[in-house]
């Protein structure tokens, strides 16, 4: 019989696709585009392999007791991947989020069982409604333990140890280039890492490449809002390292947008925003190495942190599109709804 005695057992190992039709290249020759197809592990993002680990360092530590609490800000996925162990665990959840994370991401939290309670995008970090103030008053409470994925070291440990490792095997040593989308940095920091560090011990380098919102701290911004979700900040949090990003690629909302109802309609991936985002910064970085002698070899990796389900009323609707003065999803102005 073939069995996993737990879905946790399932969270890693998950494929590099090739990216085609939207890289709008020549079909032979010039860089290879894979994406690795993060929504694929069974709490649908990326966040599961950082949840795993942190919980059971906590657990380890005696920082998490048996039928304690779990309280932490998240944009959904961390709660997704903290709610599916806590679970499995025995541990209760309450989540904090920001207002424009959409409902059907909040909806999938309770489904598991946890609480979430929303604050407002539009005030300062230290402002006592801001969404980090609230989660550090909920965590002071008795039996809470908060992650906090901001600054635990598991989790750009757990990309070290898992998303790293696997890049490497899966291109048999042969990638060139990492590009990723950043909010806490965990992902960049950890992979990068691990493979800058194997590139060097095979006597080469490989560029580390940040994908960024307009408007974001990384990109050199002061943190203005921005639409794309789970990447991007308004600080430095500890779990980015400044050492690893040769390069960070400011993608706009309008462009990520766009580009993510392409990877839906010409390659039928069906991802979040921020995977359009760092799906769009692979794509112009295979247009900058297209015909040079560094281009022909190169093989580039965008990791792809999460599921386009989470985002159905937003990026893939183009009403709520034409509100914000994005172009439908086509690529095609927005036609106004007959009867609108
Ligand atoms: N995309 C989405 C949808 C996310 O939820 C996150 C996590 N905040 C990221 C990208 C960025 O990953 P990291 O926090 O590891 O930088």
């Amino acid at each position: 019989m073939q069995y996993v005695d737990s879905l946790l057992d399932l969270i890693g190992n998950t494929p590099l696709v090739r990216l085609s039709r939207t890289l709008d290249l020549p079909a032979t020759g010039g860089p290879l585009v894979l994406a690795k197809v993060e929504y694929l592990n069974p709490g649908g993002s990326v966040k599961d392999r950082i949840a795993t680990r942190m919980i059971e360092a906590a657990e380890a530590s005696g920082a998490l007791q048996p039928g304690g609490t779990i309280v932490e800000p998240t944009s959904g996925n961390t709660g997704v991947g903290l709610a599916m162990v806590a679970q499995a665990k025995g541990y209760r959840c309450v989540f904090v989020c920001p207002d424009k994370v959409s409902e059907d991401k909040r909806n999938v939290l309770k489904a598991y069982g946890a609480e979430v309670v929303v604050c407002p995008t539009a005030v300062a970090p230290e402002h006592p409604d801001s969404y980090y103030n609230v989660s550090d008053r909920l965590a002071s409470q008795p039996g809470a333990w908060k992650p906090d994925q901001y600054s635990n070291p598991h989790n750009p440990r757990s990309h070290y140890e898992t998303t790293g490792p696997e890049i490497w095997a899966q291109t048999e040593g042969r990638i060139t280039h990492l590009v990723c989308g950043v909010g806490t940095g965990g992902t960049i920091s950890g992979t990068g890492r691990y493979l800058k560090e194997q590139a060097a011990a095979a006597g080469r380098d490989i560029q580390v490449v940040g994908a960024d919102p307009a408007g974001s701290v990384y990109s050199g911004g002061t943190g203005r809002p921005y639409l794309v979700e789970g990447v991007g900040e308004d600080f430095w949090p500890e779990t980015y390292d400044r050492g690893v990003a040769d390069r960070i690629i400011e993608v706009s909302d309008a462009d990520s947008f766009a580009f993510t109802r392409r990877l839906a309609r010409e390659e039928a991936l069906l991802v979040g925003g921020s995977c359009g985002m760092a799906a769009y910064a692979a794509r112009q970085l295979a247009h900058e190495l297209a015909g040079t002698p560094e281009g022909e070899d190169a093989v580039i990796v965008v990791i792809l942190p999460d599921s386009g389900r989470g985002y159905l009323t937003k990026i893939f609707n183009d009403d709520w599109l034409a509100q914000y003065g994005f172009p439908s999803g086509d690529g095609a102005p927005h036609a106004q709804t007959v009867g609108e």
